[in-house]
């Protein structure tokens, strides 16, 4: 079968209707892991972070973390799940050198939360993502194979397993299938992440940072013709960034129009992401859930949480992350359009923090939705790792607003900023980028300029006072661009007694 290349992706929606699903796995900030009392700091040496019950040897017992049920039950109340007054761990059985118990102790038929929702906002229309379960497992170790070029298992000529991350909890949520979303379908995809991150963390259960893997999503996508049921769906993996969420449903649907389009059957099974093409290439096929032979975990009690603990936890949840918005938009006195382009350009938070650092929420929202949204663009990166901190966009605007910088000035200090040279103060002082404000060197300056120039000097003392910008012109050339054009042209006009 021959696959025809790829159909725009308008086509490829008045044609085909798509269906999505997200699965996503939050690793809970926990100081324990979920079954034993070893630590779970990331970063330590190798193996350090282990014990006889996460290392699953001969007769060692789990027993559940606490806080780890309670941050399940809370994301599971932000996602207006109904809780189960009863439910039990099951042992998911497979091998994987990486998991030293040959099974995964999670959650099967009897999940913690189950039915719920959260509500995402794109382009101006609500969508509702159903929320299926939400259950709590443990996370594996970690392979690492060194020796090949590229970190995998191919071309490798040794694999080392480290089981300090075996055992830490890990809590899965699944959506249920969201469809009638049409071209909207990869943004939906992102914008359900990118609120279930926000909500995840105003509950301070996990860090949910996607690039260091707390917070990990895998994409079902299919695509069925109007009328029809649902089609096969395939499932990608190492989607790391809440961008690659978008481009992965879009890809994965141009992939699938085109097989289909040829007369083609989608396969059941696993995708990957590749950061780099932003296509997805078939990697296992899928199991079904018979193949992990589930069976409730013997060594476990049944989890049965007690209402009254459920209802107090209910009543002490943080304010969501839509009603805070909401009031941060009233706050900072913009319109729901403006506080749009904030939420899409992922830089709420940023803002915040900038105006708590003490900048206005104007210059707050320049600065983040101007220069660093553009280079953030450029480099593909997440807005807030494009190499400026809130603290540092709050002193930049400081230096502006004590007329030590001009905006243009600013912009290159920011440069050096991302750049790595250091805090905006030190990046004024290494660069030499001070606006020049001794009145002496600028006067010196505008004398200069204006007995180079004696026909335009004369032409403002004459009353045409717009031909002093030339003036200025040469006079910020003298100057590199340092003086403030707005102080130049001022000194301009009174020395040629224009004002
Ligand atoms: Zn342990």
């Amino acid at each position: 079968m021959t696959i025809t290349a790829p159909p725009e992706f308008e086509q490829v929606v008045a044609r085909y209707e798509p269906v999505i699903g997200l699965e996503t796995h939050v690793e809970l900030g926990t100081n324990t892991k979920m079954f034993c009392g070893c630590p779970t700091e990331f970063g330590a040496e190798p193996n350090t972070q282990v014990c006889p019950v996460c290392l699953g040897l001969p007769g060692s017992l789990p027993v559940a973390n606490k806080a780890a049920i309670e941050a399940t039950i809370r994301i599971g109340l932000a996602l207006n799940c109904s809780i189960a007054s009863w439910c039990r761990f099951a042992r998911k059985n497979y091998f994987y050198p990486d998991m030293p118990k040959d099974y995964q102790i999670s959650q099967y038929d009897e999940p913690l939360c189950v039915d719920g929702y959260l509500d995402v906002e794109v382009e101006g229309q609500t969508v509702r993502v159903g929320i299926e379960r939400v259950h709590l497992e443990e996370d594996t170790g970690k392979t690492l194979h060194l020796g090949g070029a590229t970190g995998r298992i191919h071309g490798a000529t040794e694999s080392l397993v480290d089981y300090n991350r075996a055992g830490i909890p890990l809590v899965e949520i699944v959506t249920k299938p969201v469809a009638g979303t049409g071209a909207l379908a990869p943004e939906v995809a992102r914008a359900y992440v990118t609120e279930l991150r926000d909500i995840i963390r105003s509950l301070g259960v996990s860090d949910v940072r996607m690039e260091q893997g707390s917070l990990r999503c895998d994409v079902n996508t299919s695509l069925n013709r109007p009328g029809d049921d649902w089609g096969t769906r395939t499932e990608t993996k190492n989607v790391n960034s809440l961008r690659s969420v978008e481009r992965a449903v879009r890809s994965e649907m141009l992939r699938q129009a085109s097989v289909l389009d040829a007369g083609g059957t989608i396969t059941q099974e696993t995708r990957h992401f590749q950061e780099d093409t932003g296509d997805t290439r078939s990697g296992r096929s899928k199991e079904e859930a018979t193949d992990y032979r589930y069976f409730p975990d013997p060594d476990l009690v049944p989890l049965a949480p007690d209402p009254a603990w459920v209802e107090e936890l209910k009543a002490a949840m943080p304010e969501p992350p839509r009603v805070h918005r909401e009031r941060l938009r009233e706050q900072w006195g913009i319109s729901e359009l403006d506080m749009q382009s904030v939420i899409n350009a992922g830089a709420v938070e940023l803002i915040e923090a900038t105006v708590a650092a003490g900048a206005s929420p104007d210059a707050a929202r320049k600065w983040w939705l101007g220069e660093l949204a553009r280079r953030a663009n450029e480099t593909g990166a997440e807005l807030a790792e494009v190499g400026a901190t809130p603290a540092h966009v709050a002193e930049l605007q400081r230096l502006v607003d004590e007329g030590k910088l001009t905006d243009k000035l600013a912009r290159t200090v920011l440069e050096g900023v991302v750049a790595g040279e250091g805090s905006p103060a030190e990046v004024v002082a290494a660069r030499g980028l001070e606006v020049v404000s001794d009145t002496g060197a600028l006067t010196a300056a505008v004398d200069e300029a204006i007995a180079a120039n004696p026909d335009v000097a004369q032409k403002v003392r004459d009353g045409k006072v717009a031909a002093a910008g030339a003036l200025v012109g040469a006079v910020m050339k003298a100057t590199r661009g340092q003086a403030d054009a707005k102080t130049v042209r001022e000194l301009i006009l009174s020395r040629l007694g224009a004002v």
